[in-house]
């Protein structure tokens, strides 16, 4: 249901997740809905694991409710719980934005399309491209369907576990996706390099060889930090000119949640600034 037309009362917005404190979401919609002088309610709910379905239909039985964000550990609750989803979420079986339609709630992901957009936002373009893709969790996952959607010449999966990484190759069902072992990926001559793992959160960086980056690749990092991760660190050291982290991802996603519930897309740029800043200050 496209809310936009609807500006009576105040509409309420969610992030379940646990933990949920440190979560950026309110922040970064208050600042969205502010550029279009909406009001909204969107808080911070702490999912309980044996309750979070109740929890759900606790906060969508206000018909204020339009929609809600959900991050770990509920992705793939909330995937099961909606009447219907995207085929992203299908794929992934994992959701991360509900939206009360006329009739139920629809499931979609939108790191994938937050992650392309931070891409073409920073001037990387995957058409016709050769892309490594490190990583296979959910983030990877997510991100798959998005990332076939701009067309890239290929992309090969690694994963610390190979057994994940060819799990995602069979859900992607794409002949441009193939699994890679990692310590293969040296033969390999790439375009742009996509960090999905959870890794520069400990400061490590992936069990790959230094050679892949031989071509000077765009690379990117789904973690942010308030400095360069280590991988960013790594690959600039290695002469990459184009390594960006993943704040850009995080307010892009959003960005396209607000559009699946308001059919408004706003402005990243001061948001992410904003961010910045505000990182640069922890
Ligand atoms: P998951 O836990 O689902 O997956 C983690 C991934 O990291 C798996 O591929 C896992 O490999 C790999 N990994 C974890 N530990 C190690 C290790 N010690 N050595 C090698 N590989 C390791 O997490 P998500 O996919 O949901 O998230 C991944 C990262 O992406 C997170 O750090 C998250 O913060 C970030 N992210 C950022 C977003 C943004 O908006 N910027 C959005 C979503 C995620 P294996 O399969 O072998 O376990």
């Amino acid at each position: 249901m496209p809310v936009s037309d609807n500006f009576t009362s105040t509409k309420k917005l969610a992030v379940f997740g646990n933990p949920i404190a440190q979560s950026k979401s309110p922040l970064i919609h208050q600042m969205f809905a502010k550029q279009f002088d909406m009001t909204i309610s969107y808080e911070r709910i702490l999912g309980e694991p044996s309750t979070f379905v109740e929890q759900l239909g606790t906060f969508f039985a206000d018909p204020n409710s339009v929609g809600a964000n959900i991050t770990m550990p509920f992705k793939e609750d909330a995937a099961n719980w909606a009447t219907e989803k995207s085929t992203g979420v299908t794929q992934a079986n994992a959701a991360n934005t509900l939206i009360r339609k006329e009739q139920g709630f629809r499931a979609e992901t939108t790191d994938g399309k937050g992650l392309v957009s931070d891409l073409l936002r920073n001037g990387i373009s995957l058409e016709g491209k050769q892309v490594l893709l490190i990583g296979a969790g959910g983030a990877a996952r997510g991100a798959i369907e998005a990332l076939l959607s701009e067309q890239p010449a290929h992309i090969y999966i690694t994963n610390r576990s190979a057994v994940n990484a060819k799990r995602l190759v069979s859900i992607a069902e794409d002949a441009r996706v193939t699994a890679v072992n990692e310590s293969d990926c040296e033969k390999l001559a790439v375009d742009v390099i996509i960090n999905a793992t959870s890794l520069s959160l400990s400061g490590k960086v992936p069990a790959i060889s230094d050679s892949i980056f031989d071509n000077k690749p765009a690379v990117y990092d789904m973690v942010y930090q308030d400095v360069d991760t280590c991988f960013i660190k790594k690959a600039k050291s290695l002469g990459c000119v184009k390594a960006i982290d993943g704040l850009g991802m995080l307010v892009g996603q959003a960005a396209e949640s607000f559009y699946l519930w308001f059919g408004m897309r706003p402005d990243v740029e001061p948001v992410l600034e904003h961010f910045r800043n505000q990182l640069a200050k922890e």
